[in-house]
């Protein structure tokens, strides 16, 4: 629709600058000053109103239309060099191909037909072989037309499809294949990541070992993708959680500072609640100003350490935290 209206606004300002300038086709006549002033005129209204969506919709016929039936009027009235006559819809044609699906070019083509030969009869009489030239100009448009959006649409859903398949690969790469929660790497950058006063938490399921033992492996790698669903979809959209290895995860807060052991803490209890199977114990330390994210990590990782030592099913809280 922009698009469209920044054309109608250049052919009305080139048509009018004729229109004024001496010795230019138009030049002296009212009917062309008024074509051109009508093309402004769709112009503007379209850039007004680019937003609307039933103009929208109505846009891939109406505006065709309308530019070949301008380009008939104005060549009804001789306002059109006859050598160019055929061009404007060849050019029309392109347009529709560049924005448009390839079946308009068909709808359009009747149109194109009556539009190209209609000023033939009403206006001066044609000079020979231009009526003729309807056979060669209305196909040769559409040859432009379809070519065009055939080539515009092969670009737009290899463009498409490599940008999904670039965010697959790149969402691949940062998740966790048992699980779906964030793998190491996304660990790494998260620790990266860290700024002064947000929380994290290192959470180590207890006695895992035993689920193993009593269930089976694959019972143990079901309990695994269980927590893993339960770690996502309980943490904001803006905190991550990715799995270290084994049965060990990593929950980043944003900002929480202090606030992130009680934060874990209801996050043990609602799991407790869920999976009374298992419980696991959880290590919270807060990143200080100048410490480096090694330093926080293994801050809570004593905590944790400190959490499984006092009886496990806790949360314990890095000392000298903040
Ligand atoms: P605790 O942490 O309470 O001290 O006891 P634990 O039994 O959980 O001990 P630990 O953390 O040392 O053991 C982790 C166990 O988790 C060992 C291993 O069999 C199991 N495990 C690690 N990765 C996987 C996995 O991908 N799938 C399954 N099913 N088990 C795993
Ligand atoms: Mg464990
Ligand atoms: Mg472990």
């Amino acid at each position: 629709m922009r698009q469209a209206g920044i054309l109608f606004v250049a052919t009305a300002g080139i048509g009018l600058v004729s229109d004024v300038t001496p010795g230019l086709i138009g030049h002296g006549h009212r009917v062309s000053l008024y074509l051109d002033g009508a093309t402004l005129f769709v112009g503007l209204v379209l850039l007004a109103l680019q937003h609307w969506r039933p103009l929208g919709l109505a846009a891939p016929f109406a505006l065709p239309a309308l530019a070949m039936a301008d380009v008939a009027t104005n060549n009804a009235f001789g306002f059109v060099p006859p050598a160019t006559y055929g061009t404007w819809f060849v050019l029309v044609f392109v347009w529709v191909g560049i924005w448009y699906p390839p079946w308009t070019i068909g709808v359009l083509t009747p149109f194109a037909v009556v539009s190209y030969l209609t000023p033939l009869f009403v206006g001066p009489a044609p000079t020979r072989g231009v009526v003729d030239s309807v056979v060669l100009v209305i196909p040769a448009a559409i040859l432009a037309g379809t070519t065009v959006a055939h080539f515009t649409n092969r670009l737009r859903s290899s463009a498409l499809e490599r940008e999904m398949l670039l965010s697959n690969v790149g969402r691949q790469a940062v998740t966790d294949e048992l699980t779906g929660v964030g793998n190491r790497r996304l660990g790494e950058l998260l620790l990266a990541s860290l700024v002064v006063g947000d929380a994290l938490a290192l959470l180590d399921l207890d006695h895992f070992k035993e689920i193993n033992d009593a269930y089976g492996h694959p019972e143990g790698d079901r309990f695994l993708r269980t927590f893993g669903d339960f770690l996502n979809s309980s943490s904001r959209e803006r905190d991550a959680v990715a799995r270290m290895g084994g049965e060990e995860f990593m929950i980043v807060i944003r900002g929480a500072g202090l606030e992130g052991e009680a934060i874990i803490a209801r996050l043990l209890e609602s799991w407790r609640s869920r999976e009374p199977l298992t419980s696991f114990s959880a290590g919270v330390a807060v990143h200080k100003s100048r410490s480096g994210p090694d330093l926080t990590y293994a801050a809570a990782d004593r905590a944790l350490y400190e959490a499984k030592k006092g009886g496990r099913d806790r949360v314990a809280l890095a000392r000298g935290a903040l």
